[in-house]
C-alpha cells in the first residue's frame, strides 16, 4: 500500500531532533496489522536522545515565544494547509500501519488537521487581563505566558490527531515540543512531523523521538524527571496515566491526562429507536471499537429492549471486515493480538456469566474479530467493568431512570457518555446526574476541534480542543504595579 504513495517522500523512519533526521544505533520494525507483513524499520531512540531532543526544545524557546502571535499563526496555518493537501497519503499511511479503514483514515487527517487550524486561529487571542485595583496608586495585571518545553506521548488508535490536538496548543501558546508517538503507529507521526518541517516550524520547535515499548518507558522517565519539561500531554491508559503521574511528582510538573473510558449508552423508552440504532453503531464499531469514547455499555430500557436489539442486530451483522484498503470495509483489523484476546476474553466472560451472543462472537483470521452483539449483559461481566476496546456491544436491560444513571456511574472513569431520549426534562436530569466529562444526547459522535475535549474521574485531567485545551500550555502570570 505505501508504493501507492503520491508523494514517498512523506515516508519517514528516522526521528526527529532540533531539525534533523536521526537514525540512532538501533531499529524496530512495524507492521502491517491487516496481514502482519513488515512496513518499515523506524529508529529506535533511547534516553541519551531524548535528553539531546529537551536540550534543542530549550534552546529553541526563546526565539519561538519571541515570534507574535501572527507569525506564530501563519506557520501554523501552513502546517494545516499541507497537512490537508496531503491528506490522501497520510490516510494511506495510516491505514496501513493501523487498521482503520481507508474513508475513515482520511478523517482522522481531517479531523487531525482541524486542531492545527483552530489553534492557529486562538494563537491570536492569548489574551492577559486588567483588574480593577485595590489602591488608586497602583495596577493589576494578569500575564498569560506559555508555560515551557512541553512533551507529549501519543497513543496507536489516532496515530495523526493525538499529535495535533497536542502540539497545536502548545506551538500556539509559544511552546516548544518533544513527540513520543506510539511504537505501532510512528510512521504517520513522522509524516506529520515532516509536514511541519516544509510548513516552516523552526528547528528544535517539534521534536519526535521514536521508540520501541521498552525504550518508550525510559524515555518517558526522562521526560517526567526533567526540570526543563514543565508540561506532559499523554493520551493512553489509565494505568499508565498513573505512571506518569507518580513519575511527574518529584518535579511538580503540570499534566494533561486523556485516559480509558467506559462508556454508557443509554437508550429510553421514549427515544427514537432508529436514531438509537444509527447513534450505537457509529459510537461502538469506529476504528473497530478502538477509542476511548466508544459505547462500551448499551443499556437499554425494558420496554423497547427487544426491538432495539432486533435492529441494532441486523445492522451489525451487515458490516463488512477486512483489509482497511478494501472497498466498502468499515471495519479493519484490531491493532494487535493482545486486543484480539481481550475481546475473546470479555465474550467468554460474557457467555459463562449468561450473556446470550446475537451477532459474531468469534475471532476471524489474523488479528480480525467479527462485530459482535451480546444481549442479557449483566453488572457482574468483564465487558461492563473494563473497557474492552474492540468490536463488542453489550446489551443490558433495565426498568428506571434512576436505575441506569446509577449503573452508568458505576465506574471508577467518567470521559464519555451517551443517551437518547426525546423528553426534554430527561435530558436535563440524566446531563446533569451523569458523572462523565461529555455527554452526547441524541448523538453518537461528539468529538469536534471546537470543544472542551476531556474526562472526570480517573479518565484524566485538563482539556484538550476548544479556547480551553490552550489553558494546558500557558501559565498566568499576576503583576502588581505600585507608584502609580
Ligand atoms: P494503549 O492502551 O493506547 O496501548 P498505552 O498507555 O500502553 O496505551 O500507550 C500509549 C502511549 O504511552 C504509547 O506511546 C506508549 O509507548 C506509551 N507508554 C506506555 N508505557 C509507558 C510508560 N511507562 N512511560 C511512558 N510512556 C509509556
Amino acid at each position: 500500500p505505501l508504493s501507492l504513495l503520491k508523494d514517498p517522500s512523506l515516508l519517514k523512519t528516522d526521528a526527529l531532533i532540533n531539525g534533523e533526521w536521526v537514525k540512532g544505533g538501533a531499529r524496530f520494525e512495524v507492521h502491517d496489522p491487516s496481514n502482519g507483513n513488515k512496513l518499515a524499520d523506524v529508529a529506535n531512540l533511547g534516553p541519551k536522545e531524548a535528553e539531546a531532543a529537551i536540550a534543542a526544545a530549550n534552546a529553541a524557546w526563546p526565539a519561538w515565544r519571541s515570534k507574535t502571535a501572527k507569525e506564530r499563526s501563519i506557520t501554523l496555518r501552513k502546517w494545516y494547509d499541507l497537512l490537508m493537501a496531503n491528506q490522501e497519503d497520510l490516510g494511506r499511511i495510516m491505514t496501513a500501519e493501523q487498521g482503520k479503514p481507508f474513508p475513515e483514515a482520511k478523517g482522522e487527517v481531517a479531523y487531525g488537521a482541524s486542531f492545527v487550524e483552530w489553534y492557529a486561529e486562538e494563537a491570536k487571542r492569548v489574551n492577559g487581563e486588567t483588574l480593577p485595583q485595590f489602591d488608586n496608586n497602583r495596577r493589576l495585571l494578569v500575564l498569560r505566558q506559555p508555560i515551557g518545553v512541553c512533551a507529549a506521548i501519543t497513543p496507536w488508535n489516532f496515530p495523526l490527531a493525538m499529535i495535533t490536538r497536542k502540539v497545536a496548543p502548545a506551538l500556539a501558546a509559544g511552546c516548544p515540543v518533544i513527540i513520543k508517538p506510539a511504537e505501532l503507529t510512528p510512521l504517520t507521526a513522522l509524516a506529520t512531523a515532516e509536514l511541519a518541517i516544509r510548513a516552516g516550524i523552526p528547528a528544535g520547535v517539534l521534536n519526535m523521538i521514536t521508540a520501541d515499548g521498552p525504550n518508550s518507558i525510559a524515555v518517558g522517565k526522562v521526560f517526567c524527571a526533567s526540570d526543563v519539561v514543565r508540561h506532559i500531554s499523554f493520551t493512553g491508559s489509565t494505568e499508565v496515566g498513573r505512571i506518569l503521574m507518580a513519575q511527574s511528582a518529584p518535579t511538580v510538573k503540570k499534566l494533561s491526562l486523556e485516559l480509558g473510558g467506559n462508556a454508557p449508552f443509554i437508550v429510553f423508552d421514549d427515544a427514537d429507536i432508529d436514531s438509537a440504532v444509527e447513534g450505537a453503531m457509529a459510537s461502538k464499531y469506529r476504528n473497530a471499537g478502538q477509542t476511548c469514547v466508544c459505547a462500551n455499555r448499551i443499556y437499554v430500557q425494558e420496554g423497547v429492549y427487544d426491538q432495539f436489539v432486533q435492529k441494532f442486530s441486523a445492522k451489525v451483522s451487515a458490516l463488512k471486515v477486512g483489509n482497511g484498503f478494501e472497498d466498502g470495509v468499515v471495519q479493519g483489523p484490531l491493532i494487535e493480538d493482545a486486543a484480539v484476546e481481550k475481546v475473546e476474553r470479555h465474550v467468554a466472560d460474557a457467555v459463562a456469566k449468561g450473556g446470550k451472543v446475537v451477532v459474531g462472537g468469534t475471532k476471524l483470521q489474523g488479528q480480525f474479530f467479527q462485530p459482535t452483539v451480546i444481549a442479557d449483559a449483566t453488572g457482574n461481566m468483564l465487558c461492563a467493568k473494563e473497557e474492552t476496546f474492540g468490536p463488542l456491544a453489550p446489551v443490558f436491560k433495565f426498568k428506571t431512570e434512576q436505575e441506569a444513571i446509577q449503573a452508568a456511574n458505576n465506574t471508577e472513569f467518567g470521559l464519555a457518555s451517551y443517551f437518547y431520549s426525546r423528553d426534554v426534562g430527561r435530558i436535563f436530569r440524566v446531563s446533569e446526574a451523569l458523572e462523565y466529562g461529555m455527554v452526547g444526547i441524541n448523538v453518537g459522535i461528539i468529538a469536534t476541534e471546537h470543544v472542551p475535549f476531556g474526562g472526570v474521574k480517573q479518565s484524566g485531567l485538563g482539556r484538550e480542543g476548544s479556547s480551553h485545551g490552550m489553558e494546558e500550555y500557558v501559565e498566568m502570570k499576576y503583576l502588581c504595579v505600585g507608584d502609580i
